[in-house]
């Protein structure tokens, strides 16, 4: 009888995901206002906690449709539950005090400077006005300011910054924007910028003003941001530039660069809407455009060049006078970004802008640029970590886990209660530097997230730093071939059902194989558990080994041989190399000394590369050979070369032969290399889509996972995506992380994830 139903309603609500730290509770305030309901909200260990009354009767259905709809811009609600509870007669909504808790929380990743922030910093009337420091509940630092959590001020880098009253007062008060802002601050009470001669340490006047002005002046300056020093420079003075570039000890390597608005980056770029919408998002990465009008020196030999726009007042202040800034991390060569000045930084600069909020977290800017059809990640960092990756139900386990990753291009991973939270880019782990910051985000990840591992994965490579760290802990170590790792990792990304088969495609520059190999052009038939090699690229000989990887013309011989045997043509390309030492190498080659076999995709775009005469002599970053190639080729050429892929071996191989021979031909020819780039890398589509195809026919196999460092490279990756669609093929590749290395420890968590499952 509805008529003696009580007219009064109320339920607990228990929302998961990234909710602290994010404005949650304060948006509850005003939504149960907004409905008359009363009761009370609070941080507990693993999301927020509701309470919640109404004096009608509801089932509460909007209310959750607008939770839903209505959620704060950083938010993200991983899970709801709902139950009835008693009610209780509360006299208003009350946010409480947080609740330390066993399980698992969620922090967000730091978020630019919002738009209302920006306003204040801009408006002389308020008391934030030109103050380095403004956010609130929507922007401002997380991670790199949080030491453990809940996220609450005294556990965060403003722990030692006590609130003035009217900072107080918008902390305490509901309805300001403020209301809980951990890092919240003014010039009266918060942290303070100030500009210091770099080998003195003696302090100049001026701050950020002065800064500006030394930058036009040709200075390089040190400058203090959220997760590291950048190196800043005029882009227009071209010896200011170089001079950058001697103290990075970098020659060619590109350099980011940071612009006041759209407007400047277009005088230099095209931005298309879909990168305008990541430049302008909350997360600023640097993303990679397409250049209009070149500045010298900051991304030499490539066609792309990287910008982002300011993400902290501090930024905003400064490039208000200059309009265009280059930014690149502040490390020495194989160091990480430097976050305090005692880690060397007045040995890189003339001045530094630094302030008083100290780093809790390094983290470097993150890199991206748009595919066809969605972004591709360079780098994961600032902005994106420490959001976290839902793994497949059917894969949950009890037990907290700890992947190290690789070597190169390092992450680390933990997984906890049916998360994965991967960490920033580390970067190569064979420096003793970047060792140590392998170590220290460890423990931070650990602590931060109260994860104690039960087990450990690693690579397969025995004399891996990570490796031999994971055989120290003394926990269960499971080890995870390099290739069986990049697929698994889109395999968690895209939720996969454990039951179901794919085509992983790995193509990278090397990783340690089933069988000791040196691998890099991997078809492999995969699942969670287990991987089987199908197809692999033919492999040739690595002459001098560790060396080929560095000197390109030693791979263009290797393929030579291989497509003429020993009768290698002279090729104008290979003359800057002596014949003395071309000839040495091909013995090198046809005796097998010191030529281990490789079947690495990256290694053979090095070849081509040289071959149409693009590579350097000597390459100073990773694929680099690649990236010139890949930005001289014209992307809607699709004239192919012939390949062969031979099916009577097991694995079958894709051999190039003849694709280098009809390459020679066209370099002799005097064929453009945009021309012959282009169909190269269309060749390789084709090889891979063929493979796609046999696999499908042999093995039923229709799901695709595009993966490896190669897949980094837009012609190729938009030429594979066009062929496989067309063919019907269901194609996965990573979108929240970077098909390289990065993605190694992701992939190792799953790979975990999948063998303590199969315990019997
Ligand atoms: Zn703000
Ligand atoms: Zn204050």
């Amino acid at each position: 009888m509805p008529g003696l139903r009580p007219a009064r309603r109320a339920v607990r609500i228990t929302v998961g995901g990234v909710v602290q730290g994010v404005g949650f509770r304060p948006f509850l305030w005003r939504l149960a206002e907004r409905f008359g309901y009363k009761g009370w909200v609070k941080n507990i260990g693993s999301g927020v906690k509701i309470h919640l009354e109404a004096e009608k009767n509801t089932d509460f259905g909007s209310f959750l449709r607008a939770l839903e709809e209505d959620k704060p811009p950083l938010a993200r609600i991983e899970r709801l539950e709902l139950r009835p509870a008693a009610y209780r007669g509360c006299a208003d909504f009350a946010i409480k005090k947080s609740e330390e808790g066993e399980s698992f929380v969620f922090i967000s990743p730091d978020i630019a400077t919002c738009q209302p922030c920006r306003q204040e910093i801009a408006d002389p009337s308020e008391r934030r006005h030109r103050y380095a420091f403004t956010n609130c509940t929507d922007c401002g630092p997380r991670y790199t300011i949080v030491r453990s959590l809940p996220y609450d001020r005294p556990k965060t880098t403003m722990a030692g910054f006590k609130m003035c009253p009217d900072c107080r007062r918008e902390y305490e008060d509901p309805r300001d924007r403020r209301y809980h802002a951990q890092p919240i601050a003014c010039p009266v009470c918060g942290p303070h910028v100030w500009l210091q001669e770099a080998r003195s340490g003696r302090e100049i006047r001026g701050g950020i003003d002065m800064a500006a002005g030394l930058i036009r002046a040709g200075k390089i300056l040190a400058v203090k941001g959220l997760g590291g020093f950048h190196l800043v420079c005029d882009p227009r003075r071209p010896g200011a530039v170089r001079r950058l570039r001697a103290i990075k000890e970098r020659q060619r390597k590109p350099l980011a660069l940071m612009a006041r608005d759209i407007a400047m980056i277009e005088r230099y770029a095209t931005v298309k809407p879909a990168e305008r919408r990541e430049l302008l998002s909350a997360s600023r990465p640097i993303v990679l455009l397409q250049k209009k009008k070149d500045l010298p020196g900051t991304a030499p030999y490539l066609d792309e060049v990287g910008f982002m726009l300011p993400y902290t007042p501090l930024h905003h202040l400064l490039l208000e006078k200059l309009g265009l800034i280059v930014a690149t991390s502040s490390n020495p060569k194989d160091a990480p970004i430097a976050k305090e000045e005692s880690e060397g930084i007045g040995g890189l600069c003339d001045f530094i802008l630094t302030h008083n909020r100290p780093i809790q977290t390094r983290a470097d800017d993150s890199v991206l640029k748009l595919a066809g059809d969605g972004p591709l990640f360079l780098r994961r960092a600032r902005g994106y970590v420490p959001y976290p990756q839902r793994v497949p139900q059917q894969l949950a386990v009890p037990e907290h886990i700890i992947a190290l990753g690789g070597e190169l291009k390092d992450t680390v991973s933990v997984y906890k209660n049916g998360y994965v939270i991967t960490s920033q880019f580390l970067g190569d782990l064979d420096e003793y530097r970047n060792f140590r910051y392998f170590e220290e985000t460890i423990a931070h990840l650990e602590r931060l997230f109260d994860v104690r591992p039960r087990v450990v994965v690693s690579d397969l490579h025995p004399h891996f730093r990570t490796t031999r760290y994971a055989a120290k802990l003394g926990l269960p170590h499971f080890q995870v071939q390099h290739h069986h790792a990049h697929v698994l990792a889109v395999l968690l990304e895209h939720q996969v059902p454990v039951e179901r088969k794919v085509l992983g495609i790995a193509l990278d520059g090397y990783g340690y194989g089933q069988d000791g190999g040196a691998w890099g052009g991997e078809f492999l038939l995969c699942d969670y558990s287990s991987s089987t090699r199908i197809a692999q690229f033919k492999p040739v000989p690595l002459p001098g080994g560790d060396r080929a990887a560095r000197e390109p013309w030693r791979m263009a011989l290797a393929y030579l041989r291989e497509a003429y045997g020993e009768k290698v043509p002279a090729l104008s390309s290979l003359n800057k190399i002596s014949k003395k030492h071309r000839d040495l190498i091909l013995k090198m080659i046809a005796s097998g000394v010191n030529s281990p076999l490789t079947s690495s995709c990256g290694r053979l775009f090095d070849a081509v590369s040289c071959l149409v005469g693009l590579a350097p002599e000597e390459v100073e970053f990773e694929a680099e050979a690649p990236m010139r190639l890949e930005a001289a080729s014209r992307p809607d050429v699709r004239i192919p070369y012939p390949y062969e892929l031979l099916t009577d071996s097991d694995p079958w191989q894709l051999s190039f032969a003849a694709t280098i021979r009809e390459i020679v031909r066209d370099v002799s020819r005097k064929r453009a290399p945009e021309r012959i780039g282009a169909a190269f890398h269309y060749t390789l589509a084709l090889a891979i889509a063929e493979v796609c195809e046999r696999v499908r026919q042999v093995h039923g196999v229709s799901t695709i996972a595009l993966v490896g460092g190669v897949f980094l490279n837009k012609v190729l990756l938009n030429m594979t995506l066009g062929t496989l669609h067309r063919k019907r093929f269901e194609v996965l590749r990573p979108r929240r992380y970077s098909p390289n290395d990065e993605s190694i420890s992701v992939g190792q968590i799953a790979y975990a994830l999948a063998r303590l499952k199969d315990r019997p």
